[in-house]
C-alpha cells in the first residue's frame, strides 16, 4: 500500500514549500514537487495546502506517570497512546522520575511496549532521578545493550533537593557505563539530567567532563528554562558540544516565580549563542504541576504533552519568525540529541511520522505514525 500526500507546505524542519509526500512500507519513499503515480494500491490525499511536519520527538515524558512528591494522593497517571497521538507526539522518550521506590523500570518498560503496540514508537531510560541509579538487568551497559528501547539514562537529578546529590565522579561513571552500552548496541548512551532550582547549576556536569574522556554530549540537560542564569550557562553548554533542553509544561504561577514560557526561552537560549540544532523542547508529560484555584496551591496536577503543540500553535500566531527554529527543536535536534535515525525528519528514508495541520487555525488535523494514521480529520482511527 503506497499512500501520496499532495499539496502539502512542507518543513522538513526548513520549510521547502509546497510538495508531495509519498510514504511506502511505513517510511517516506520520496518527497518531490510533483510525484506522478497511479496503481490500485495507491491512495492519494489532498493536503489542500496544510502544513506537513515531522511527528514530535519528546525527550522526557513520565508514561508511566510521576509525582508522588506530596504524598501518595499526589501519583500521576499514565499516559495513553491517543493522549500522545492528538498532541502530535509519534516518539516519546519515557522515563521514572523522583519516585523509583513504588515505581519501576519494569513498569516504565510494559507501558513503552504497550504504547508501541499502539502504534506510538515510544523508547525509554534506565535509571531515575537517583545515583547509584535503578536498572532492569542489574547494569547500565547491560541495559542499553540487551533491552531494546533503552536508549541512555534519565532523569538523573542535580542542582535539586529532592535528587541523590551525586558527585562529579559517579556522574562520570554513569555516562561512562551508559556509552559502553550505547557503543555495543548503536545507541547514543546520552545521560538525560534533570536540572533543579539549586544555585549550583550545571556546575557539576563541567566538572564531570572536566578532565575525563568524555564528550560534552554525554550529558543533556534538561528544564534549563528554569531562569535566566540558568538559561545562559545551558547556552554555553550547548556551544560546547551538548544538546540542552527546554521545558514546554508550565503554569501562569512558575513563570510569575521565574519560569521563561519556552518559545522566550527558545529565542534566549539562540541569542545567548547556543547552536540552533543543539536546542530542544520537551513536555515532561505525566510530571506533577502545582495546581493554583485562585492564587491558593489546591494539589498538583499533570503536564500534557499537548504543551509541545501549544509552543508550536503560539509560533504561528505570535513568532512566525521563529518556526523553522520551533519545528527544529519539536523533530530533528531531539532525534539528533538521542540518535534515532529516521525520526524528526520529512525526506526520503526517513520513518512515516508526520503530523498535518490547519494553516488557518493552527490544529493538529493528522498523525501518521510508521505509516499508519493515528488521527484522521481531527478524529482518532482505531
Ligand atoms: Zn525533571
Amino acid at each position: 500500500m503506497l499512500t501520496l500526500i499532495t499539496n502539502a507546505q512542507v518543513y522538513a524542519p526548513s520549510p521547502l514549500g509546497l510538495q508531495s509526500v509519498l510514504v511506502s512500507g511505513g517510511r517516506i519513499a520520496r518527497v518531490d514537487e510533483t510525484i506522478e503515480l497511479a496503481g490500485a494500491d495507491l491512495k492519494v490525499i489532498d493536503a489542500e495546502g496544510r502544513w506537513l511536519l515531522p511527528g514530535f520527538v519528546d525527550a522526557l515524558t513520565h508514561p508511566c506517570g510521576g509525582g508522588g512528591e506530596g504524598g501518595f494522593g499526589n501519583r500521576t497517571g499514565e499516559i495513553s497512546a491517543a493522549e500522545f497521538a492528538r498532541a502530535g507526539v509519534t516518539c516519546p522518550i519515557g522515563a521514572l522520575g523522583t519516585d523509583s521506590i513504588t515505581r519501576s523500570l519494569e513498569v516504565l518498560y510494559g507501558c513503552v511496549m504497550g504504547l508501541r503496540e499502539q502504534g506510538i514508537w515510544a523508547f525509554m531510560y534506565t535509571g531515575a532521578y537517583r545515583v547509584p541509579a535503578p536498572t532492569l538487568t542489574g547494569d547500565i551497559a547491560r541495559d542499553l545493550t540487551l533491552v531494546s528501547p533503552v536508549i541512555g539514562v534519565g532523569e538523573v537529578a542535580i542542582a535539586d533537593h529532592r535528587s541523590a546529590q551525586p558527585t562529579a565522579q559517579e556522574l562520570r561513571r554513569l555516562a561512562a557505563d551508559s556509552r559502553l552500552g550505547g557503543i555495543l548496541s548503536g545507541k547514543t548512551g546520552t545521560v538525560l539530567v534533570h536540572v533543579g532550582d539549586g544555585p549550583s547549576r550545571l556546575g557539576v556536569l563541567r566538572e564531570a567532563l572536566a578532565d575525563s574522556d568524555l564528550p560534552a554530549a554525554s550529558f543533556y540537560p534538561t528544564h534549563i528554562n528554569r531562569s535566566d542564569a540558568l538559561l545562559r550557562e545551558a547556552a554555553q553548554f550547548a556551544a560546547d558540544g551538548a544538546w540542552v533542553d527546554i521545558t514546554a509544561s508550565t503554569t501562569p504561577e512558575l513563570v510569575a516565580a521565574g519560569d521563561i514560557p519556552a518559545l522566550d526561552a527558545l529565542q534566549r537560549v539562540l541569542d545567548a549563542g547556543a547552536p540552533a540544532d543543539r536546542v530542544t523542547i520537551s513536555s515532561d508529560a505525566g510530571g506533577s504541576l502545582p495546581l493554583f484555584e485562585n492564587g491558593e496551591l489546591r494539589g498538583l496536577t499533570a503536564a500534557s504533552p499537548q504543551s509541545l503543540l501549544e509552543v508550536l500553535q503560539q509560533a504561528f500566531v505570535a513568532a512566525p519568525e521563529q518556526l523553522e527554529a520551533v519545528i527544529a527543536a519539536l523533530t530533528a535536534n531531539p532525534a539528533a540529541a538521542l540518535g534515532l535515525a529516521g525520526k524528526g525528519r520529512v525526506a526520503a528514508g526517513a520513518d512515516a511520522d508526520i503530523l498535518l495541520l490547519d494553516p488557518a487555525s493552527s490544529e493538529l488535523t493528522d498523525v501518521m505514525c510508521g505509516g499508519r494514521w493515528l488521527l484522521r480529520g481531527t478524529e482518532l482511527c482505531d
